[in-house]
């Protein structure tokens, strides 16, 4: 018997729906992922200079962005890539939250490997992991943190009200302007073309 996995936009909307219903979230957007990851999951965020340094991180998979240490709870953060972009920093602990919610029970068959590469850390997807296996959890890592910090509910009505501003939408979202923009599109609320427009914001895809 086949048992059904849970889908990741699914898994974030009902991690979110089970947050507000224990604690007061305020006005969303933003999604307070911080407090999520320590109230709700009881999980610590921590920063370090080099994540690689850590016990049982690979270091042979270049630097690491983030890192889910399980047995301690801890989600650890590169510190340098926190400090360059909140939008990012705000990415990677919702993409540690999913490891957390779909891959850490052992019944997901998949054993998730420690440690997000910057490359698989994608606010856009386009990762280049080579194991099949690793890019599937990582590409529904992402799908997750997408759905966590910019609910289609939400994004669909703040489009609307902002007039599509995508600056002031990445603003409200506390997101990167890429990783707003990308979510736009994936839910139809902008043209393909914008899909080429220059950027200012840069950390998408690392
Ligand atoms: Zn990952």
């Amino acid at each position: 018997m086949a048992i059904r996995k849970p889908d990741p936009r699914q898994a974030a909307l009902a991690l979110l729906r089970d947050f507000e219903s224990r604690f007061d979230p305020g006005t969303l957007p933003p999604v307070p992922v911080e407090r999520i990851a320590e109230s709700h999951l009881g999980l610590l965020v921590e920063e370090v200079d080099d994540v690689r340094a850590l016990p049982g991180a690979p270091t042979d998979q270049g630097r690491l962005s983030g890192l889910l240490d399980p047995a301690t709870k801890t989600i650890w953060l590169d510190r340098r890539e926190a400090a360059r972009s909140p939008g990012r920093r705000r990415f990677t602990i919702a993409h540690e939250i999913a490891h957390w919610v779909l891959h850490v029970p052992a019944t997901t068959g998949a054993r998730h490997e420690p440690g997000c590469r910057a490359g698989e850390v994608a606010e856009d997807d386009e990762g280049t992991a080579r194991a099949r296996g690793r890019r599937r959890l990582e590409s529904e890592a992402n799908a997750f943190a997408r759905e966590l910090l910019m609910p289609e509910v939400l994004v669909v009505a703040q489009a609307s009200e902002t007039g599509r501003n995508l600056p002031m939408l990445a603003e409200r979202f506390d997101v990167s302007v890429p990783a707003l923009r990308l979510r736009l599109l994936t839910l139809g609320l902008l043209p393909p073309w914008m899909a080429a427009a220059p950027v200012v914001d840069d950390d998408a895809g690392r």
